[in-house]
């Protein structure tokens, strides 16, 4: 998503995420009143000062203990939820974007650019092929992109799959104990374009020209890890890489086409059933204006978001469908031939035929298709959502994928976002905006007021009630 939409944006993802998670009213005023005075006390009490740990970080502070990491609001602490990229400050402790994938690094390939599309510096913003509709989808894979991947075959439609390596908790893509190096592989088998969205999802125009190169680097490494080739293709997070600070450039000589879009879907605003109806006029109006032998389309959304792929997706596909328009590749729309879309790590003898092993461990379960899960059907691939819930049944929300999920007969959220640790990291008043605001936040910048993330004197113990477990799991969903 673009820069411009990134900021000012806490307030409507609050209503939005709300909403969704049917907590409006008294509960949700409960949930995000928040007594500053009252935290920094008790920092100023908390057991770890007097073991000198740093409880505070930042620009202004300076770097955690060894081994801790910054949360985007400048608070110390291990958690998931301060160590997760994009948010976590990278400059001030751990992250998890540190983390390099494994395997010799890309930077020794050859990168010839071929073919006739442009390379950086220059921007590539709209198709060329009339009657192509390119459906592009950043910031994933997550947990909805299996049903998108099913969704996309009942209509025979390929679309372009920006990736981001290590965002918003959800561990690396090639590490073969998450989903998600089978979905990619998946992705890659099935024809559709499997793209860089950089590795942690940082602002490319903010970063030095050193931090850009291992943000391409390392997501390039992750990418050939799962199907031994690695794209030519990205999407700068925030569509954000300028001129003026030789981002573009640096994406040219990485041999990168700089992609972004024409038609913005703004599913990221709309992110509950009733507001996605607006991504769909916005859909619907621009293709209204034109003549389907004139015209060809490059749309932004993203798999993150649920009702994208549960909602706006298969309007879409109905939509350009009944105009007459194919849904194709971001490079089949610009008439670039498949073999150009990637590059081949020679070294690497693995690829994406190869048996690696999937995660969770479906065995040789059955698909469910009666919707009941457990140790004799697996819900991976059923119609009823790829999760498996305590009570034995396959969907798709956090009751199915989160806390009590059964890893052997479907996904799982990371378990790293179970109550346990959502409880650990967040304790006692909790506020839903400026989580959001910290989630959308680049270094934290728009979250000094409070944080939802961090404060370790608000950790110890204290149980969280599912609504608010619901609302959090619902605010770490809504990603850029
Ligand atoms: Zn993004």
């Amino acid at each position: 998503m673009h820069l411009q939409a990134l900021l000012g944006l806490s307030s409507l993802a609050l209503a939005a995420i709300v909403s969704a998670c049917g907590l409006e009213g008294s509960e949700h005023h409960h949930i995000t009143i928040r007594d500053r005075s009252r935290d920094e006390n008790e920092i100023q009490d908390d057991k770890f000062v007097t073991r000198g740990f740093k409880p505070r970080c930042g620009p202004e502070i300076g770097k955690c203990s060894d081994g801790y990491c910054c949360s985007s609001a400048g608070f110390c602490g291990d958690t998931q939820e301060h160590c997760k990229s994009p948010d976590c400050l990278m400059d001030y402790g751990r992250c998890d974007a540190h983390k390099r994938p494994k395997g010799p690094p890309t930077s020794t390939i050859p990168r010839p650019k071929i073919g006739n599309v442009l390379y950086g510096p220059s921007i590539i913003r709209s198709c060329n092929v009339p009657g192509t509709v390119a459906l592009t989808y950043d910031d994933g894979p997550y947990k909805y992109t299996q049903d998108l991947l099913d969704l996309l075959d009942r209509y025979d439609a390929k679309a372009t799959f920006f990736i981001t390596g290590v965002n918003n908790g959800k561990g690396q893509i090639d590490d073969l104990n998450l989903p998600w190096a089978s979905l990619i592989k998946d992705m890659y088998l099935k024809g559709h374009q499997v793209a860089s969205h950089t590795w942690s999802h940082q602002n490319l125009t903010r970063i030095t020209s050193d931090q850009r190169r291992e943000q391409i680097l390392r997501n390039e490494a992750a990418i050939r890890n799962i199907i031994g080739v690695f794209p030519t293709y990205m999407r700068p997070p925030f569509s954000s890489c300028d001129i003026a600070s030789n981002c573009l450039d640096d994406m040219g000589s990485f041999g990168y086409h700089v992609v972004l879009y024409d038609l913005d879907t703004q599913d990221y605003r709309n992110a509950n059933p009733e507001a996605i109806q607006q991504s769909k006029d916005i859909f619907d109006r621009e293709l209204s204006y034109w003549k389907v032998s004139e015209k060809s389309w490059l749309v932004i959304g993203h798999d993150i978001q649920e009702q994208t792929v549960y909602n706006l997706t298969e309007h879409m596909l109905r939509r350009l469908t009944d105009d007459g328009y194919r849904a194709v590749t971001v490079g089949d729309c610009l008439s670039d031939p498949r073999e150009n879309w990637y590059r081949k790590d020679n070294r690497i003898i693995s690829g994406p035929n190869d048996k690696t092993p999937k995660a969770p461990p479906a065995g040789n379960k059955p698909v469910s298709t009666d919707g009941t899960c457990g140790a004799n059907h697996t819900c991976i691939k059923s119609n009823f959502g790829p999760c498996c819930s305590s009570h034995h049944f396959c969907g798709n929300s956090t009751q199915h994928c989160g806390v009590g999920c059964l890893p052997d007969a479907g996904y799982c959220f990371s378990p790293n976002t179970t109550t346990l640790n959502i409880t650990d990291s967040l304790g006692g008043a909790v506020n839903t905006e400026s989580k959001i605001s910290a989630a959308h936040s680049i270094y934290g910048a728009t979250s000094k007021a409070g944080s939802l993330v961090g404060n370790p004197a608000l950790t110890l113990g204290r149980p969280l009630s599912m609504a608010i477990v619901t609302a959090l799991v619902g605010a770490m969903l809504f990603e850029l």
